[in-house]
Parts: C-alpha cells; structure tokens; sequence
C-alpha cells in the first residue's frame, strides 16, 4: 500500500485550468460564465474557469488544421508516431502518481484505484494503438491482372468529446488511434474533470507530437461541445458520454457537415445467474458486487439489473448483501479507500431522487441508498458520499431497472427459465455489455447469440485468471452508441480509404 501523503500533495497543488492549443496553455473565455468545481471528496471549490466559447474551438481548430495541413505530423513514418507514442505510455508512467492524484481529486474515485487501474490501462491503450497501426495498414493485394489496393488515410481534424468516469482513459482511447494514423486532434474533457487532459497534451508535446497537433478545450456541453461537434472542419467527432447527448453529436454532425461518428454512449446492463453457475456462490455473489459498484458505480457497463433465476434468489441474495455491506465510502485520498465519493452534488441528489422513485415506484429497499458523512483528514465533512442500495421486488419496467442511474443501485429481478431470462435483459433501450453465470456451455453460446449487448461476459468457473484490457473492437447496440472502438477495426475508423484499381 502507497505511504503517500496524500492530501498534503493535494494541499500543494496549484491549479489553473487553462486551453492548451498550438503547444502553449492560452486562457479560456468566459463565455456564459465560471464554473465552479466542487471537490468530491470534502465538497470544498477545487478550482473555476470561463465555461469557454465557440471562438475558443475555432482557435484550436484552426490550429490542428494547420499542423494537419503542413503534414507536420501525418508525414512522419508511421514507425516514428508509433515511437512517440511508445514514448509517452512511459512518460504517462513516470508521472503516475501526479495523474492519478488529478484523476482521484476530480472524480472522488479511490487513488488506489487510479494509481494501479487508471493509469496503467491509459499506457495500455497508447501502446496497443501504436502496435496495431502497421498491422491495419497492410496492402489488400492483387485482383487478377489488376494490381488492387487500399490506402488508407488520416482524416484531419478529430474532435473527441468525453465524459467524466474515467477522464484519462476515456481521452487516451481516443488519442491513441487519432494520433498514431496521422490525424490531428481537438480534445473536450468534461466541465466536471479538467485537471489531467492539458497535462497529457503537454506530456505528448514532450515525446515528440509536434505543436498544433494535440489540442486541448475546456468548457460547458453546451458551448464548447456544441461548438466543436458543429464545427465545419472536424472531420470525425469521436465521443464518450451519455445516450442524451450522443444523439445531439449525432444531429450536429448531421446538420454540419456530414462528418464522421463514433458514440460510446451509456447502459443499464443486465447481469444473469442460471441455476447452474459455477457452486462457489460467494464468488458469485463478490463478482456482481464488484461489477455493479465499481467506481462509485459510474461505469458505463456496470450490471446494475440482476435477472437471478427463482431457485436460485434465496441462497444467492443474503451473500449480495453481505458483501455490499462490507463496502464503506471513505476519503478517496487515503489508500485503502476501495469506494469513494460521488462527483458533484448535482449528481448526488440524482441518484438519490432515484432511489426515492424506486421506493415510491414499488420496489423494496434492502441495504444502504441513503447519504452518509465522511471526514477527511482535514477535518471536512461536506463531501459526496453514498452508501451502495439494493433494490429488490423490481418491475423489469419500473425506472430504476430502465434508465442509466450512473451510481451505486442495484435492482434485483427474478426469472423462470432461460427463455425468460433473454427477454428480461433485452427489455432495454441499452446495449453495451451484459454478463452471464452459467457452467452449461450450450447455453453460454445461445446467450451470446439471442443477448442484445456490445460484449457478453460468461462466468463459467469461479478460477478467473488475471483480467485482461478488450483489445478487439467493441461495438455498442441500440442506444448505447454507434460504431466501434478498440483493436482493428476501432483504429480503422480514425482513417478514410482510397481503393486504388491499377493497371499496368
Ligand atoms: P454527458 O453526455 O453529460 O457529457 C459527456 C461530454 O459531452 C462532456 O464533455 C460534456 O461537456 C459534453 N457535452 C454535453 N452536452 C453536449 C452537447 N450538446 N454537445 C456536445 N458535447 C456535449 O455524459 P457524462 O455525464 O459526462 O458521462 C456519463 C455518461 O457517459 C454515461 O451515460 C456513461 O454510460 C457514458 N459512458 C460511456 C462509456 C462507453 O464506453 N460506452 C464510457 C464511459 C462513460
């Protein structure tokens, strides 16, 4: 466990949010306003800036056009991009500590937490984008006579829109396949988490991405995303967040000038336990606690309704509340904090207003779903923190087993037989991953088939290996987004190709 001084590195901070465009932080406009960010973990301000303006995004853009345009970057070897990008995962890790400091302040999220999950899947995904890149680029070959081949292009401008879960990877898996195909970029963090992006920009300038190349924009949704996803010279606008605004992104780009897509949206994934999942059912049990809690539940595949088979419920839901009981919401900065605080008050009274539907609406209450005060080591108890609930007696269609909560609530369903099962957890809007226990393997290859969701997990054995990073392209269903991200097929949206019919 880290012997960090935690706080008092927090207490040493000095913060500015500023834009970082053409190599250089240059001030943010007003705009509409300041905003205020809250600290999470004590509810104290953190730190203000402008909520920026369209002008801002102009400025960026024009910027990473030009660096574009000069092929300053694009006409590097591919070999020499992925070098850079080699070069900065290893300056990400150098300054691990700094970074996950920025992430666990912002989020509330535990820094044990950023430190060894954070921080290492943001230089996972830099590498694995600059090791996939010559794979992608590979020729397509001969077509009887005709020499036939596929060049594959950087597009121009990419304008990346994130949200606040998990603010450096969320940018990185962006960043990653944007930079190493050759394109230039326009990054947009979330208003609720601005601390680590410019640094990353100013890292990357430092490995060898030339200036202009990688831009960086804070302010509101509505100006500054606005703005960019508008904009007339972005050429792809990639963005993760909820289903709400992806369908904004998607009319903007619609409107503008037909430019390209990708939308990592939300989800309301269902986790499935069949009579015959593996016997060990605290593992079970521990396995849909961890999954539906994780990061103060602020997981965009979190299963947070659980369809448990009718036999099954009484031996498996005593263990559930058992071990979300040993969950305690603690200061994110000390480092045996496993649950943190919730980002901002706002959201705080939104999860809350949900459970009290959810009580209003029928279902039973078991365990937590009420606020709770924790001191910080500086004796501050204002901060955002939530004991995990668990909702039992659930309608399938009731809003708490329906919309994104984004925190912890967990709604508990029972089914029948398969058949039932299938139709309790399509009974969604969402499609971006759904889990299953269940040892048959016949029935773990039907379910992957008939489950509407991105990626379909099956629990067949309660020896699970070390985890690993999804390095094959995930595509989300239904309205859960639109168009893949990851391995090659998630590179290969970051490019635009030319067939080339040869005859010579
Ligand atoms: P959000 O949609 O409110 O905001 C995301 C980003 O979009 C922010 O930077 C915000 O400023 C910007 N934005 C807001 N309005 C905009 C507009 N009109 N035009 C352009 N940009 C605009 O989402 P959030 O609350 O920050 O993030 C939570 C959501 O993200 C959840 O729904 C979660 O499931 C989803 N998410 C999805 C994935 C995934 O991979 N599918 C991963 C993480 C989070």
């Amino acid at each position: 466990m880290s012997t960090i001084d935690w706080p008092a590195r927090a207490n040493a901070l000095t913060i500015s949010i500023r834009n970082f465009i053409d190599g250089r932080y240059t001030a943010i406009s007003v705009g509409e306003g300041m905003l205020d960010k809250h600290s999470p973990r004590d509810g104290c301000l953190l730190y203000q800036f402008g909520s920026g303006t369209a002008d801002d995004v102009n400025r960026a853009v024009a910027n990473a056009q030009a660096a574009f345009d000069d092929g300053r970057w694009r006409s590097l070897p591919l070999s020499q991009r992925q070098a850079v990008l080699h070069k900065l995962a290893v300056l990400v890790e150098t300054h691990k500590e700094e970074l996950a400091l920025y992430e666990s302040l912002d989020v509330g999220k535990p820094i044990s937490q950023a430190l060894n999950g954070d921080i290492p899947s943001v230089a996972h995904h830099l590498r694995n984008s600059a090791d996939l890149a010559d794979k992608l680029l590979a020729p397509s070959g001969a077509d009887g006579t005709n020499f036939t081949f596929q060049l594959r292009k950087p597009i121009g401008v990419v304008g990346a829109i994130v949200g606040w879960n998990f603010p450096l990877s969320l940018a990185v898996t962006k960043i990653g396949p944007a930079l190493v195909m050759g394109n230039s970029l326009v990054l947009k963090p979330s208003e609720f988490t601005s601390l680590s992006a410019g640094r990353l920009a100013e890292l990357a300038l430092e490995a060898g991405v030339p200036a202009g190349v990688f831009n960086v924009v804070h302010g509101a949704g509505k100006s500054v995303g606005e703005a960019l996803s508008q904009h007339p010279d972005v050429g792809l606008l990639t963005f993760t967040g909820s289903s709400a605004t992806g369908k904004q992104i998607m009319m903007a780009a619609g409107q503008s000038n037909m430019k390209r897509v990708i939308l990592e949206c939300g989800g309301k994934s269902p986790y499935l336990v069949f009579e015959d999942c593996p016997d060990d059912l605290d593992f079970i049990a521990a396995n849909i606690v961890s999954d539906a809690f994780a990061n103060q539940g602020a997981v965009c595949s979190a299963s947070t309704r659980l369809l448990v088979q009718e036999s099954l419920l009484d031996k498996l839901l005593p263990r559930i509340v058992t071990e979300t009981e040993k969950i305690i919401p603690q200061d994110p900065l000390q480092p045996d904090t496993s649950f943190g605080a919730i980002i901002n008050e706002v959201h705080l009274n939104k999860v809350l207003a949900y459970i009290e539907r959810g009580k209003r609406d029928g279902a039973t209450l078991i365990t937590g779903g009420n606020r709770i005060t924790v001191t910080t080591s500086d004796g501050v108890s204002n901060g955002y923190y939530i004991k995990p609930a668990i909702f039992t007696d659930v309608d399938p269609n009731q809003e708490i087993a329906q919309e994104e909560i984004f925190g912890p609530v967990l709604s508990i369903i029972t089914f029948k037989n398969e058949a039932e099962a299938i139709e309790l957890a399509n009974n969604s809007r969402y499609g971006l991953a759904a889990c299953a226990a269940t040892t048959n393997l016949s029935r773990a290859h039907r379910l992957v088939q008939a489950l509407n969701a991105g990626t379909v997990a099956i629990i067949g054995t309660s020896t699970m290996g070390p985890g690993g990073f999804a390095d094959i392209g995930v595509e989300p269903h239904r309205e859960s987004g639109l168009g893949c991200e990851f391995g090659l097929a998630g590179l290969a949206a970051y490019t635009i190709s030319s067939v080339a019919y040869m005859v010579t």
